[in-house]
């Protein structure tokens, strides 16, 4: 990429930050906004995101596992419904994150402050920050403040996160960045077991052009994710968890539960159905980046130095 077109893409990124900004207004002036009762989802797996990003909770027996933060706007909705779950947010030991974005680890650093918690995020996402901290989009509008935390620990492709009675296995899915983990645990439900599955990082805004232009990315992210998705289809994965609502309904699957009763995340189908949509989606970027870039020859020819 020269120089002519990168500026090119930052000025469409910029506008599309613009974009982002206008459309997170009314819940960075409110977050309350986006608030949900946290819910149990299976035996000591419990939600305590709001709608606009999932945190999910742990009971590891001797403390608690947070599974991402949200944004740094909304901790006080976190650690609200860490309490009405029934727990105590002091006991937080591990706040284990997908990927190294701002609205994933919001509120990890005061809870590193507050109750002592360790952080947790995969080695290629904590050196992709420590290189160029931009990378996190912290430098928003939205929340001055925000800052990237320390991490305390760094997780290996393939390694199992283990911490109580807890065992979640980190699976290196890069593409959105270029150190998504996605996370596999068993989990009990009345009584028959089943697999957890996340896919940590599914939003495809990140592989688009201008936005690889912004990180500094490999051109060829949509690809990343497309062999990612291939790398955990075969998971058996019949509770399958978002890393924002819209990945997995989570709000509508709630709204069902609260209606019909029984459990609608233990589901088989929802993990194939999702990785089916999310190829749908890169292959609808792919498409719509070959006509950026053709948008962008244009440009630049019709304007020469
Ligand atoms: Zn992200």
């Amino acid at each position: 990429m020269n120089a002519r077109e990168k500026e090119f893409l930052m000025k469409k990124y910029r506008d599309l930050r613009v974009q982002y900004e206008e459309h997170n207004k009314a819940f960075n002036t409110n977050p309350s906004i986006a608030r949900i009762e946290p819910f149990r989802i299976a035996d000591g797996l419990y939600y305590v995101g709001d709608r606009k990003v999932c945190i999910h909770l742990i009971d590891a027996g001797e403390g608690l596992i947070l599974i991402d933060s949200g944004y740094l706007g909304a901790t006080h909705l976190l650690i609200d419904s860490i309490f009405r779950a029934g727990f105590d947010p002091k006991n937080v030991r591990w706040i284990l994150h997908t990927h190294g974005h701002s609205d994933h680890f919001g509120a990890s650093d005061e809870f590193r402050s507050m109750y002592g918690t360790r952080l947790a995020i995969s080695r290629v996402d904590a050196e992709m920050i420590r290189q160029k901290p931009h990378y996190a989009h912290v430098n928003g509008n939205s929340f001055p403040f925000a800052k990237i935390p320390e991490f305390d620990y760094e997780i290996e492709d393939g390694e199992i996160f283990e911490y109580g009675n807890a065992r979640i296995r980190c699976v290196l899915t890069p593409g959105h960045t270029q150190g998504v983990l996605s996370l596999f645990f068993p989990v009990t439900d009345c009584g028959v077991r089943h697999m957890a599955g996340l896919f940590g990082g599914a939003g495809v805004k990140a592989i688009t052009l201008p936005y690889i232009c912004y990180n500094e990315d490999p051109e060829d992210c949509p690809q990343q994710m497309l062999q990612s998705i291939e790398r955990i289809w075969d998971e058996k994965v019949t509770v399958h968890l978002g890393n924002h609502p819209y990945n997995n309904y989570t709000i509508e699957k709630r709204e069902r539960q609260l209606r019909e009763g029984g459990n609608p995340f233990v589901d088989p189908d929802s993990w194939h159905s999702f990785l089916s949509r999310l190829q749908g989606q890169v292959k609808n970027v792919m498409a719509d980046n070959e006509t950026i870039k053709a948008e962008m020859k244009a440009f630049l020819n019709e304007s020469p130095k």
